[in-house]
């Protein structure tokens, strides 16, 4: 990001509304969760059929490739630079995930990356404590709690004025209601068509677009859970950010975190022996086909070097200072 004129002076956080608090408290905690409860009877009782199967799977991978690739990478942390047609397909394939517009996540996360597991950030699992249940409360908190608890959000004039001013990123926040019923729309359209009745199009829109959306969300938000909290930290960071395996496999690359910590602007999270990152991988792909360029690749230099620092003084837990007073 290059701006050569200063920015505005503005609040990182503006107050969020209760209204708004009660919608993120339905369709950011408590839907998916009973989705996810419906889930097991439905697969008990009648299971889930391979035409079901397929579509959700399709959806969960464009899902989690959009936010990975489009919201996280390329909008957030500006990794690399697509074309126009590819930026506003990876934009789409991130909405289908159902995590809110691009603004909107991308300003919680950039004031994450600043205060990580410090006072400020949005979602540290360290927030009340590092023993027991107090660790215990601080995942929950960073899993799904803070969407409900904050009473202040990132403000996006102060985080995102850049995405602010993309013509296409307003467009497409500016028709998120219908991104999000496309999200349901086209696994229950795709189920229909397929075995051409309306049984077809309701077990779809269940397995495909409900179930898949409360799974999508539950995968991603580990990455905040669980890789600021196990897992082991090659890289020394100020944060906690770890890498968690399966975390990594379920999200297309994502659970290699502590890296991503430590440049969150490199388009490959998974950068040592046998950390799997089908989300550079993809990347790349698009950087071959000439629709991705300027991709910020890891320096093997700056790897080598950074590792060997970890390796002499391994990695202290850093110290976490818990955010004070209710908000946030
Ligand atoms: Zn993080
Ligand atoms: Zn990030």
């Amino acid at each position: 990001m290059t701006s050569p004129m200063p920015r505005p002076a503005t609040a990182e956080t503006v107050t969020v509304t209760t209204g708004r608090r009660l919608a993120y408290l339905v369709v950011l905690v408590l839907l998916p969760v009973v989705l996810l409860a419906l889930a097991v009877p439905a697969a008990w009782g009648w299971g889930v059929g391979p035409r079901d199967l397929v579509i959700a799977v399709v959806m969960y991978l464009v899902s989690i490739f959009g936010i990975a690739i489009g919201y996280h990478r390329l909008f957030t942390h500006r990794a690399f630079k697509a074309n126009r047609a590819l930026r506003i397909a990876l934009m789409l394939a991130g909405g289908m995930a159902v995590e809110g517009p691009l603004t909107l996540w991308a300003a919680e996360h950039r004031r994450h990356h600043k205060y990580a597991d410090r006072e400020g950030d949005p979602h540290s699992p360290w927030r009340y404590g590092d023993s027991g249940l107090a660790l215990l409360r601080g995942m929950l908190h960073a899993h799904i709690g803070w969407f409900y608890t904050a009473r202040r959000r990132s403000s996006r004039r102060h985080w995102v004025p850049d995405l602010l001013n993309d013509p296409d990123v307003r467009r497409f926040d500016g028709a998120y209601p219908a991104v999000v019923l496309l999200s349901f729309a086209l696994p229950a359209a795709a189920g229909g068509l397929w075995s051409m009745s309306w049984a077809g199009a309701w077990s779809a829109l269940l397995w495909g677009g409900l179930i898949r959306y409360a799974v999508v969300h539950h995968v991603t938000w580990s990455v905040n859970s669980i890789a600021h909290t196990f897992g082991d930290r090659p890289f020394r960071t100020r944060d906690r950010s770890s890498n968690v395996w399966w975390v990594a496999m379920l999200t297309l690359g994502e659970g290699w975190h502590n890296w991503h910590h430590v440049e969150p602007t490199c388009a490959r999270h998974g950068v040592l022996r046998g950390q799997l990152d089908p989300s550079a991988r993809l990347i790349r792909w698009f950087e071959r086909a000439g629709w991705a360029h300027g991709v910020r690749w890891p320096s093997a230099d700056r790897l080598t070097t950074l590792r060997a620092a970890a390796r002499t003084s391994p990695a202290e837990p850093p110290e976490v200072s818990r955010p004070a007073g209710p908000s946030l």
